[in-house]
């Protein structure tokens, strides 16, 4: 099966030009540009349309590589329920926002064997998935066993482990177990990801807040306070610096934060920075209006909103890598409400999946990204970083055909009656939003057309990563 696309702009990271694509199976073969801008260059008038089996005529829209969510939780156990999207509804509704690859996260049952929580996930991802799939591990404690198991992931491809400094009892490492988990993969090539806030004092004053009767949504805002994220941050990039490893903050919410990764930075810490969109579109005005806030109950929280153009300045200097989404859909009636009356028994997180592309593409829109930008920080940027870069994040011969075919102009409004995430609310409920994904390729087939899901199943695959920490940032 041999498809062209057309007339296109095609956009990578490191730059764009009216090219055609031309795919072969699975994998793009041939780029050329539709018009030789310079006599050396290749004009594509080489591929005969005889000689393929179908094309895709892109005109006027933007031809960029499949979006890579680096951050997602399906059917999470969290407090007593699971969260609403499955390995297959949650990839469809990805697909449909335009993302090909999702990097979900497999968790340990603390005092088990990694292995054990691993299968687990690999078993409700198997057959499941309509996009190429990977796992991190969340290590919930570290001990000899555990460190001995690290090794042999990372030789299995699932090479990056995220810890915690937050939840106590339940997730919560201590810096000795942080440190010697980062100064084994200083051994194993490995890469720690870190959630990065102060469990131990946002817990003194969350009950607080709630033994005193303020138990509404805002107050899960008002207790996870910027500065006890920044100085977690501060704190494990002190402690990479010591292990000499880079180290990955997930979900970094806060200016005050980012304020960290750049000083950081600035004296030669290797660490790389991932936000998501929620901390770009919404705030924590979202969690005023009563009970229903809690549909914006995530963790860390909603900031101020004067956070926010500290974020997207962020994103366009580098100083912030990534975009995931931390999707991690609850259902507002059934499962958000199991808080009621206490915010603490709120279950954290937000729907987002199939959001990610379009949200961000309201920074360039708005004049915040270039489309490079925005193309690096969607996929380009998390398939180096996660050890995928050799097949997946760029248009380019030999590269999976993973696709999109995006068109900048298209305007569409974002609601729970028109999204494909199992989840009952949107956080984006009535927003007109500007560019949306028309048609999308995973590995050369045809997923999305015309809002149709074309895609079944199983189609997606795990894809074992690389270990890249020896290498970054
Ligand atoms: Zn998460």
């Amino acid at each position: 099966m041999r498809t062209l696309i057309s007339n296109g702009i095609v956009v990578n990271a490191d730059g764009s030009c009216r090219a055609d694509v031309l795919v072969e199976g699975e994998t793009i073969v041939a780029v050329g540009l539709a018009e030789a801008a310079t006599p050396a260059q290749q004009p594509l008038q080489v591929l005969a349309p005889g000689a393929v089996d179908r094309v895709i005529d892109a005109r006027g829209r933007l031809v960029i590589p499949g979006g890579i969510d680096p951050h997602t939780h399906m059917e999470l156990p969290v407090a007593g329920t699971v969260s609403r999207d499955t390995f297959e509804t949650g990839t469809r509704a990805a697909a449909f926002g335009g993302t090909t690859t999702i990097i979900d996260f497999a968790g340990q049952t603390r005092g088990r064997p990694l292995r054990e929580g691993l299968e687990t996930w690999m078993a409700r991802a198997e057959g499941r998935c309509a996009i190429d799939y990977g796992f991190h591990m969340m290590v919930n404690d570290v001990s000899d066993a555990t460190l001995a198991e690290m090794d042999t992931f990372v030789a299995e491809g699932i090479t990056t482990f995220k810890l915690f400094t937050a939840y106590p009892g339940v997730q919560l490492s201590d810096d000795g177990a942080i440190l010697r988990a980062m100064l084994r993969t200083a051994d194993n090539g490995g890469l720690i990801l870190m959630h990065a806030e102060n469990g131990v004092a946002i817990d003194v004053l969350a009950n607080a807040n709630a033994e005193a009767g303020r138990t509404d949504p805002w107050y899960h805002g008002l207790s996870r306070q910027p500065g006890l994220e920044a100085e977690c941050v501060h704190r494990v990039i002190r402690l990479a610096e010591a292990a000499e490893v880079p180290v990955y903050i997930v979900h970094l919410s806060s200016r005050d934060a980012l304020e960290e990764v750049v000083r950081g930075r600035q004296r030669g810490a290797q660490v790389i920075a991932e936000t998501c969109p929620q901390y770009l579109a919404l705030s924590i005005d979202d969690l005023g209006n009563g009970f229903e806030g809690a549909k914006f109950v995530c963790s860390p929280p909603l900031r101020p909103r004067d956070h926010q153009e500290a974020l997207w300045q962020g994103l366009a200097n580098d100083d912030l890598q990534v975009v995931g989404t931390d999707h991690c859909p609850f259902d507002f009636a059934g499962q958000k409400d199991l808080g009621r009356g206490d915010f603490r028994k709120i279950p954290n997180g937000l729907p987002g999946v199939e959001e990610r592309l379009d949200l961000l593409f309201q920074g360039v829109v708005q004049g915040h990204l270039s489309v490079e930008r925005w193309v690096e920080i969607c996929s380009t940027a998390a398939a180096r970083i996660f050890g995928l870069g050799d097949t997946k994040g760029v248009i380019a011969p030999g590269y999976d055909a993973d696709i999109v075919i995006y068109d900048p102009g298209r305007r569409h409004v974002l609601s729970a009656a028109t999204h494909h995430m199992a989840v009952d609310y949107s956080c984006y409920e009535g927003r007109e939003v500007q560019g949306g994904s028309d048609v999308v390729l995973s590995r050369g087939q045809i997923i999305v057309e015309d809002g149709k899901y074309l895609g079944r199943p199983g189609a997606g695959h795990f894809r074992p990563r690389q270990a890249t920490g020896a290498r970054l940032p």
